[in-house]
């Protein structure tokens, strides 16, 4: 994975300002998770996890339509979008996937989510019960 997570911090050193991300998209941003406030992604394993980020579902590449259209958004907890969305987009654009599938809460989606998730333990050895996906 050394080579993948390399490609995706350099995702993120990009300004995100040139990649479209205005004070305008901040305002709708976080209207929508003000409408949407749970990760779709850990809601499909029946967890409460903070959204805390609006995903494009398809990835929208500077397609200034899919990039406002709400239909193509979901509201992700970081390590849904850090970890399990971009798992997906490497099976979508590998064509192993239909679009569809790109939803965290998917089928797709829940299997990665059960494959990945570890609670996290508390110093008792038990997980703590209020514990986000890491
Ligand atoms: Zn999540």
């Amino acid at each position: 994975m050394a080579s993948g997570s390399r490609k995706l911090s350099d995702y993120f050193r990009r300004n995100a300002r040139q990649r479209g991300y205005s004070a305008e998209w901040d305002k709708k941003a976080s209207a929508y998770l003000e409408a949407h406030p749970v990760c779709v992604g850990c809601r499909g394993i029946g967890l409460v996890v903070p959204a805390t980020v609006v995903d494009h579902i398809i990835p929208h590449k500077g397609d200034r339509r899919l990039f406002w259209d709400s239909n193509n958004w979901q509201g992700l907890c970081t390590w849904h979008h850090n970890s399990i969305k971009p798992e997906l987009e490497r099976r979508f654009h590998g064509k192993q996937i239909p679009a569809a599938q790109l939803f965290c809460d998917s089928a797709t989606g829940k299997e990665l989510t059960r494959a990945r998730y570890r609670p996290a333990v508390g110093a008792d050895g038990y997980a703590t019960p209020a514990s986000s996906p890491r």
